[in-house]
C-alpha cells in the first residue's frame, strides 16, 4: 500500500520539522557528557520559581480536565497589556495558533503569503492544508513588504510575518509594519508572529495590540516558550479582533492548552523579575556575540531575537558536526535555504564562552 498516494495533496511535498538535536541524543551518540544546547531558541536559565509553585499547586488537580476557556490566563494577559479577554485565543504553543490561523480562515487554491527565510512552520502549515504558497523573496534576508503588497490577488487570504525573524534575526519597526497595514485590503488577514518581542528594546518593540484596534485584520502572535522559558509546556496566546477571536475558538480543540501550561503562564505573566533578567542577559551576551564575530572576521545577521546567524561563506554542514564533537549543539538552516549559515542561540555567559572556544577550534 503507498498511503503516500492517500494523503492529502499538500502533505505530499511536505517533509518533517527539523528539530534542534536534543542533549540525550548527541550523549547516546558520542558517549560524552557536559554537552551544551544553543540550538532552539530556548530560554537558558533555570525554570522559573513562580512556575515551578504553579505546577506544585496545580498537581493534586490533574484528574481533571483543564478550563477550556483558559479563564484565568485570558484575564492576567488582558489586565497586563489592557485588552478586553474575548480578544484572546490560547494555543498549545504559538505554533498550534499559527495552524490555527490557517484553518480557520485558508482552504484549497487560497494564498498564503510570506517571505523566503522566514520561520519555517508558515510553509508548513500551508501545504498541510493544500494551499497555495506565494513565498516572496527576502531583502537583506529580511522581509520585502513592498514585494508582498506586489503580490496580494483576489486569492490572497492570510499574510505571515516573523517579526523579529526565525532564524535572521530581522526586524521591522512600527513605522514600516503600520504603513504596510494601511495598504492591505481589509479582508485580508496579517498574521504578526512575535514570539521573540521580549527580547527587543521597550523603545524599539511594536505596539502591536495598538496596531490591532487600528487594523481589525490584524491577529498577533506571542509565545510564551522564549523569554517566559515555559518551551516544555508549549503555551502561546493570539490577540485580535474578538470576531476573530471567535471564529478561532471554534476551530481550536477545546482542550489544546494543558492545566500545567495554564498556571505556569499566568505566574509567569506576573514575574516581570524575570522576564526583566532574561532580556538583559540577551543584550549583554548578544553585544558579545557581535564583538567575537567582530574581532574574528565572522559575517553574521544583526538580530533582535535571542539568537544570531553566522555566515560561515562556505557549507557549514562541516562545522556543526565538529562543533558536536566539541560537545555544542548549534542550528543548521539548510532547511531554510542557508547552508552557509548556522544559528546559534543566546546562552549563559559560560555557555557563550564554551561556544567561542570551540568555534575558534573548529575554525582553527
Ligand atoms: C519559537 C517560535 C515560535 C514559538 O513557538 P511555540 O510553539 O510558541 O513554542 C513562533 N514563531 C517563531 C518565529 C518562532 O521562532
Amino acid at each position: 500500500m503507498q498511503f503516500l498516494n492517500i494523503a492529502n495533496e499538500g502533505v505530499k511535498s511536505l517533509a518533517p520539522y527539523q528539530a534542534g538535536k536534543p542533549i540525550e541524543e548527541l550523549e547516546r551518540e558520542l558517549g560524552i557528557s557536559n554537552i551544551i544546547k544553543l540550538a532552539s531558541n530556548e530560554n537558558p536559565f533555570d525554570f522559573p520559581e513562580s512556575a515551578k509553585q504553579a505546577i506544585m499547586n496545580q498537581l493534586d488537580d490533574l484528574t481533571r480536565y483543564p478550563d477550556a476557556n483558559g479563564f484565568e490566563l485570558k484575564v492576567a494577559i488582558s489586565k497586563k497589556f489592557g485588552l478586553n479577554a474575548n480578544q484572546i485565543t490560547l494555543g498549545n504553543g504559538s505554533n498550534d495558533l499559527l495552524e490555527l490561523f490557517a484553518h480557520t480562515f485558508a482552504s484549497d487554491k487560497d494564498e498564503i503569503i510570506y517571505s523566503q527565510y522566514a520561520f519555517i512552520v508558515y510553509p508548513l502549515v500551508t501545504k498541510a492544508i493544500n494551499a497555495v504558497a506565494r513565498e516572496i523573496p527576502a531583502k537583506n534576508w529580511g522581509h520585502d513588504l513592498e514585494a508582498f503588497l506586489a503580490a496580494i490577488n483576489e486569492k490572497t487570504k492570510l499574510i505571515f510575518i516573523a517579526n523579529p525573524n526565525n532564524p535572521t534575526g530581522n526586524f521591522l519597526t512600527e513605522a514600516e509594519i503600520d504603513a504596510f497595514l494601511a495598504k492591505v485590503p481589509s479582508h485580508i488577514l496579517v498574521v504578526l508572529d512575535e514570539a521573540y518581542t521580549e527580547f527587543t528594546a521597550k523603545e524599539e518593540r511594536v505596539d502591536s495590540f495598538g496596531l490591532s484596534n487600528k487594523y481589525p485584520n490584524l491577529i498577533v502572535s506571542r509565545s510564551l516558550s522564549k523569554a517566559y522559558g515555559l518551551a516544555g509546556l508549549r503555551i502561546g496566546y493570539a490577540v485580535s479582533n474578538a470576531e476573530i477571536a471567535d471564529l478561532l475558538n471554534r476551530v481550536r480543540q477545546p482542550f489544546n492548552c494543558n492545566s500545567l501550561a495554564l498556571a505556569s503562564a499566568i505566574a509567569v505573566m506576573n514575574d516581570d523579575e524575570f522576564v526583566k533578567k532574561v532580556a538583559k542577559n540577551n543584550r549583554l551576551e548578544m553585544a558579545r556575540y557581535e564583538a567575537f564575530c567582530q574581532a574574528n572576521g565572522l559575517e553574521y545577521i544583526p538580530s533582535k531575537g535571542n539568537f544570531i546567524t553566522i555566515n560561515f561563506k562556505r557549507p557549514a554542514a562541516a562545522i556543526y558536526d565538529a562543533l558536536l564533537r566539541e560537545g555544542v549543539i548549534v542550528r543548521p538552516i539548510a532547511g531554510y535555504g542557508m547552508p552557509n549559515h548556522l544559528r546559534i542561540s543566546i546562552g549563559l555567559p559560560a555557555e557563550n564562552d564554551r561556544f567561542f572556544g570551540a568555534l575558534l577550534k573548529v575554525l582553527g
